[in-house]
């Protein structure tokens, strides 16, 4: 197949292939970020940026990667993806945050309550994903076949973390790293609390910084959580039922469908489309994704899960199948890039012609997956939607300056007040009570 420097089908084909390092290369001492296995259980790569601006976590300690036609190389001070021995594109090292080596005032490091991936914040933040638990009378882990979330926490990500060190990571992101937005990952919770340990941490993110924030997590029994977390200000939530073929489902989720079904993540993600008004533009926006993993079942069927979802008015999360090191999928063959070219053909299209508000959030880039708003010059025809990517443009503009006000405002506020000294929301109701209780006994007092 003929190459295309077109940062997307490159940004693909890395995920697909993989790069090879060659020894000039010093991502750590050259300020990059270092391979970290945290949280995600399809990421654990080299994080870098591509022409255009694509961030892009590339595969580099799997197998298939050493095999790969592309290396990674240094000269005269710059990086560049080569194939074939030339050179194909100069690419830069996704900086590395200072703050990744502090601690916290637990002791824990930053960096393993919470890591940058592509340029927001994302944080695992309950215990372990039960399906790594063995269970008694059962003789199986049931964690999904290609995750990797059971062999990170403990060792790069902190098997505990409080809700002080979570706000401190949220902290510097926002400030050092100028994070936008920050992400709250959670496994499978038997006692279905994933919710509850996060609702608290969310107010004070919300109470304390002008970010917007998401949660991915299983789908809860009473959906009216979901009303809650939009009142709370969440700005997205996400649901990875990975597959929508049943039956591979079934295969590579055994707990996912033992405890939930596929049928309980379409009706979570119908409802939560349904808490926003016709999927308007918002400044306070309420984005609904299910996210999907290409590569482990049949593209058409891909396809049709990205038809079923915008159809809904919720955006896909198309990741790419990566065989992890240690994983129940470690030998498996990754996908081949000509097979998914389609696939996020289709991403670009269906978000389009629903309409969907795509790629709006302020100084936003994904490494893990390419984004909808990223696949549009794998289309033949590019330039097809341009008045919706008029509106867009105009869209985006106006949330991001929305954004830089309240910015502004909460740097303001914290040179006056510091953030341990704003009160929590939980603080602000007992404040309360306890002026009412004063109130009433002063009252009730004999004249
Ligand atoms: S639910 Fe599946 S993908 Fe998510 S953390 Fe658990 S095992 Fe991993």
């Amino acid at each position: 197949m003929q190459i295309r420097v077109d940062p997307a089908f490159l940004k693909l084909d890395l995920f697909c292939r993989g790069i090879r390092m060659d020894p000039s290369c010093q991502v750590e001492a050259d300020g990059g970020r270092e391979i970290l296995r945290t949280r995600a259980g399809l990421g654990s790569g080299l994080e870098l940026i591509l022409p255009g601006q694509l961030w892009v976590n590339v595969p580099v300690t799997e197998a298939f990667a050493h095999a790969s036609p592309y290396e990674l190389r240094k000269a005269d001070g710059r990086y560049a993806v080569y194939r074939d021995g030339q050179v194909l594109c100069p690419v830069r090292l996704a900086p590395r945050p200072a703050w990744y080596d502090r601690r916290a005032a637990s002791g824990r490091l930053l960096r393993q309550i919470g890591t940058l991936q592509g340029t927001y914040l994302a944080i695992y933040a309950g215990r372990i994903c039960d399906f790594w638990r063995p269970r008694t009378g059962q003789p199986h882990r049931m964690n999904c076949r290609f995750c990797s979330v059971g062999l990170n926490l403990g060792n790069d990500d902190a098997a505990s973390k409080t809700e002080d060190d979570i706000l401190e990571v949220v902290h510097a992101a926002w400030r050092e790293s100028g994070v936008t937005y920050v992400d709250f990952n959670t496994g499978h919770d038997a006692g279905e609390a994933a919710l509850d340990t996060l609702d608290p941490i969310i107010r004070r993110v919300k109470a304390e910084t002008p970010l917007f924030a998401g949660v991915q997590a299983p789908p809860h029994r009473d959906l009216s959580r979901y009303d809650r977390l939009k009142a709370m200000g969440v700005n997205r939530i996400s649901f990875c039922f990975e597959l929508f073929d049943e039956k591979r489902f079934r295969e590579v989720c055994p707990g996912k469908h033992a405890h939930y079904g596929l049928a309980r993540y379409l009706e979570a993600i119908e409802y939560c489309a349904g808490l926003s008004k016709n999927h308007r533009f918002s400044l306070s926006p309420w984005v609904v994704n299910g996210e999907i993993i290409a590569g482990l079942e049949d593209p058409r069927s891909s396809m049709a899960a990205i038809d079923w979802m915008t159809a809904r008015g919720t955006i896909p999360t198309v990741c790419v199948f990566r065989p992890l090191v240690g994983t129940d999928y470690a030998e498996r063959p990754p996908p081949q890039t000509s097979d998914l070219v389609p696939v996020f053909r289709r991403l670009y299209e269906a978000c389009m012609e629903r309409g969907l508000p795509i790629g709006l959030a302020p100084h936003l880039r994904v490494s893990l997956v390419l984004l909808p708003e990223e696949c549009r010059t794998l289309l033949d025809e590019p330039g097809r939607f341009r008045s919706g990517e008029r509106r867009l443009r105009l869209q985006s503009r106006a949330l991001g300056l929305a954004y830089r006000v309240r910015h502004a405002y909460y740097r303001a506020r914290a040179c006056v007040v510091p953030a341990a000294r704003i009160p929590s929301p939980r603080q602000r109701r007992r404040n309360a009570a306890g002026l009412k209780f004063l109130f009433l006994w002063k009252g009730a007092k004999p004249r």
